[in-house]
């Protein structure tokens, strides 16, 4: 019988993962397809219920529902609970179980750079997307990561929590040529004649600027940070190795993730740098 799979999301139209995962479900001969689902916060229980009353394969979770969604569960691994967020859900029998592939996701891309665990790492943000990055960051053995953000309790917490270091804002701007690596992980600076949610006056040429937005291919950040002579790494590549994880978690098949990257890259009309 066919399998099906699907992302459940709010907004949701703009999703490319069913392109992605339908893509290698073809490349990798099963018989199966991938479903984006419109769930609306009101709706989640009862769109879970009907998910698995209709035999979902498995499916990925994104906003706003990464949290909510936990409780639903038969459980989550420890990844998703170290997150407190499920952006994949498995199934095994009648159990469906969340996990969280986001912060592998990016450190993946981050190693297709070649970059070395000894670099010292500064990451922007302390929300959801940094929280997995900087555990992730962890357990590959970057040693040295230190945090900033808006609000900088946050950064305190989460840096207390992955066992990185937390900076203020202003100090980090300062010290930012001390970084070899910098990742942006907010949404903020996106929209013309927005500032920047750090300064990149301190940074040096030669640092790798990474962003983990992929829409827009190249963000303000990425551009700044070009024209201060740094390698850029764009968000395409957390996307597919995200993917990536969850499809190898539903099939046991690790997908092609070279070709992807160019087909999700030529979709947003935009180079992919590493
Ligand atoms: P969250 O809402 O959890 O976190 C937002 C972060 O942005 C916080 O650190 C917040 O700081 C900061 N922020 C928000 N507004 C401002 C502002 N005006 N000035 C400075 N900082 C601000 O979001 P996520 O972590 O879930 O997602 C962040 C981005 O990552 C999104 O754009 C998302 O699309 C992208 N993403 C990309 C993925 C990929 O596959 N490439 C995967 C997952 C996410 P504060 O704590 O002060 O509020």
């Amino acid at each position: 019988m066919k399998k099906w799979y699907a992302v459940i999301g709010d907004p949701i139209s703009h999703s490319l993962s069913p392109l992605m995962h339908d893509t290698w479900f073809k490349e990798n001969g099963i018989d199966a397809t991938f479903i984006p689902i419109h769930v609306e916060p009101s709706n989640l229980k009862q769109a879970f219920e009907s998910l698995q009353t209709l035999g979902v394969s498995g499916f990925n979770v994104t906003l706003p529902h990464k949290q909510a969604i936990i409780p639903l569960l038969d459980g989550v691994d420890d990844t998703a609970s170290m997150m407190d967020a499920v952006n994949t859900v498995v199934r095994g029998g009648k159990l469906y179980k969340g996990s969280n592939t986001d912060g592998d996701g990016f450190v993946e891309s981050l190693l297709t750079t070649e970059s070395s665990p000894d670099s010292k790492v500064l990451l922007i943000g302390a929300g959801g997307a940094a929280r997995g990055i900087s555990f992730a960051l962890k357990r590959r053995g970057f040693g040295d990561v230190t945090i900033t953000n808006r609000t900088h309790r946050r950064a305190e917490e989460l840096a207390d929590e992955s066992g990185s270091k937390s900076m203020v804002k202003a100090e980090a701007e300062k010290k930012l040529g001390d970084f070899d690596i910098i990742i942006q992980t907010t949404s903020v600076g996106l929209a013309e004649n927005e500032a920047l949610p750090i300064s990149l006056q301190n940074i040096r040429a030669g640092t790798l600027a990474a962003d983990i937005v992929y829409n827009p291919i190249k963000t303000p950040f990425l551009k700044v940070a070009e024209e201060k002579g740094c390698k850029t790494l764009n968000g395409v590549g957390m996307f597919v190795y995200q993917g990536a994880i969850a499809f190898e978690k539903w099939t046991g098949l690790k997908p092609d993730t070279d070709n992807m990257i160019q087909m999700i890259t030529e979709k947003l009309g935009g180079t992919y740098v590493n």
